[in-house]
């Protein structure tokens, strides 16, 4: 007698978080894509210079842990903290499905008091000169790199 019954019927939110990320990675893969083709033409397809660098080094970094949080999530290892091996709450995963830190780590990683702001990826913090003191390019309400999930 098992006690587990594999109902098709009910939402593994694992798989959920999947489909976000595999859907997240393909639209901040575009976003590249296309911040990149504007990096080639000579106006910078109309930003500023910086800001276009930022948010490419931005948008390379969301492709990169989402790819990495699909990688971890066929490893088994996928919503534990990297840096202190704790559970990541489900809360955080579902507002941040590429997050690799907690939210305790992730504020000592970045310096930003809004690390688990969606986006973030915490690896923005370089980009603090460009953005005169706002910490984290993701943080930019033009970005659109939100969880996008309402529409
Ligand atoms: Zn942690």
């Amino acid at each position: 007698m098992t006690s587990t019954v594999d109902d098709p019927t009910v939402h593994d939110p694992i798989e959920e978080l999947r489909t976000t990320l595999e859907e997240q990675f393909q639209r901040h893969s575009d976003q590249l894509a296309h911040l990149t083709v504007c990096g080639r033409q000579p106006d910078r397809g109309g930003f500023d210079d910086d800001i276009l660098q930022a948010l490419i080094a931005s948008s390379r970094q969301v492709v990169a842990d989402t790819a990495q949080a699909l990688r971890r999530m066929a490893e088994g290892s996928y919503g534990i903290c990297e840096r202190c091996a704790t559970d990541i709450p489900p809360q955080r995963l579902e507002i941040l499905p590429h997050a690799r830190f907690c939210v305790p780590c992730q504020r000592k990683l970045t310096g930003c008091p809004a690390g688990s702001w969606p986006g973030c990826t915490g690896a923005n913090a370089a980009t603090t000169a460009l953005n005169g003191g706002h910490r984290c390019v993701s943080h930019r309400p033009d970005t659109r790199s939100a969880t996008g999930s309402s529409r």
